[in-house]
């Protein structure tokens, strides 16, 4: 007998969003054009104006010609998504956006400026199927996959936000992060290529160091061991939350397929290919997992792996509606810090932003109202 949500693997098929710019490879993109009677090198200068100065408007491309500008513009840039509205906290600096996509589906993403640089937190999925029962987007069952144009252009826009002056004094987007709505690696494909476009080099793609983008993950093992062999060294977060199967079990439901041990060899692997140390993720729960030996068990679990490979993030729990759980005490957060200090583990406790506008971690839920 369980009375666990159900975890969903794969989403729902539904209608494609059209095909946009940031869906297509470069010589794709070279293929649309010529298709369009013109030479090759106008898709690099798409690129430039898509990547480089984020910009998707015709008026903005001088360097095409006037004749056919709007309908390259058209058939390449098919709008994806719209601002529905913003959320601003944090003085200004974190604001969560809410948007409509092309189906009616809609999907926030936060924008944190820092001081001279911001981080998003990106979508790659409407809803979730992890069912964590601790996480808002969790609770909405998953929706649909977003195509990779539908992630990137987050990005982008995100960019130009920063670029602007949107936040405060402008500044440049140097980190994303993949720790909205939606598990990235269950999905994949659309997720990597959203991956290479931005860590291509300007005017390829957006240009970002791969150590500044964090993919973030329940711990989905065959999906981690191919994210370890296409060899980008991005930063890998390994939503942990608890040391031992039986409470990761209840806190985690995809612990039932894959247990701590595996998702734990796994991220190690990834550590031994590229080098990048790791993160664990661990949201503290009052009296749930915020023992100091569960603080001891995750070191030792850590430890016997090796040395250098991974350090902890504990994170204090953001509540979310309906949820019986709330944050552990300070008191409580700071002995788990200890112990695992003590045990040798690098632990920082994680930043967290826009709580007050249901914009931190684990908040992400469509309201409607
Ligand atoms: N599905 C991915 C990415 C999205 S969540 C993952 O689980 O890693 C990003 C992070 O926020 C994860 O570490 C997640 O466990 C954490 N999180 C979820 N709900 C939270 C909450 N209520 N308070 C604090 N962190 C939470």
């Amino acid at each position: 007998m369980t009375d666990r949500p159900l975890i969903q693997m794969s989403a729902p098929r539904r209608g494609k969003p059209p095909r946009h710019f940031a869906d297509l490879t470069h010589d794709e993109r070279i293929d649309t054009v010529r298709e369009m009677g013109l030479p090759a090198f106008r898709a690099k200068q798409l690129e430039t104006h898509y990547y480089t100065h984020l910009t998707v408007d015709p008026k903005e491309m001088t360097d095409l010609p006037a004749g056919g500008r709007d309908d390259l513009a058209a058939q390449m840039f098919p709008p994806l998504m719209s601002p529905l509205t913003s959320l601003v906290a944090d003085g200004g600096a974190t604001r969560k956006t809410l948007w409509t996509l092309h189906d009616g589906v809609k999907v926030e993403s936060v924008l944190m400026k820092y001081p001279e640089r911001a981080t998003l937190c990106v979508t790659s999925q409407a809803g979730c199927g992890m069912a964590c029962p601790f996480c808002a987007t969790g609770q909405m069952g998953l929706t649909r996959n977003l195509s990779a144009a539908e992630i990137i252009e987050q990005v982008r826009l995100a960019a130009r936000a920063s670029r602007d002056g949107e936040l405060g004094e402008p500044v440049r987007l140097s980190n994303v992060v993949f720790m909205g709505m939606g598990e990235p690696l269950a999905n994949y494909k659309a997720v990597m290529q959203t991956v290479r476009a931005l860590v291509a080099p300007e005017p390829h793609g957006f240009g970002l160091s791969a150590r500044h983008v964090t993919v973030s993950t329940v711990g989905l093992v065959p999906a981690m061991d191919k994210l370890t062999k296409e060899g980008i060294p991005v930063t890998l977060a390994l939503s942990l939350h608890a040391p031992d199967d039986e409470l990761r079990n209840e806190i985690v439901p995809v612990n039932t397929r894959w247990t701590v041990d595996e998702a734990l060899d796994a991220a190690y692997r990834f550590y031994e290919a590229t080098g990048r140390r790791v993160s664990i993720e661990y949201a503290l729960i009052r009296d749930m997992n915020d023992q100091a030996h569960r603080a001891a068990m995750l070191a030792r679990k850590l430890r016997e792996r090796g040395d250098g490979w991974v350090h902890v993030n504990p994170i204090p729990l953001n509540p979310t509606p309906g949820s019986k759980w709330t944050a552990s005490d300070p008191e409580v957060e700071r002995e788990f810090v200890h112990t695992l200090r003590d045990h040798g583990i690098p632990t920082t406790i994680r930043d967290t932003r826009g709580s007050d506008i249901d914009g931190a971690c684990g908040q992400l839920a469509i309201k409607e109202d």
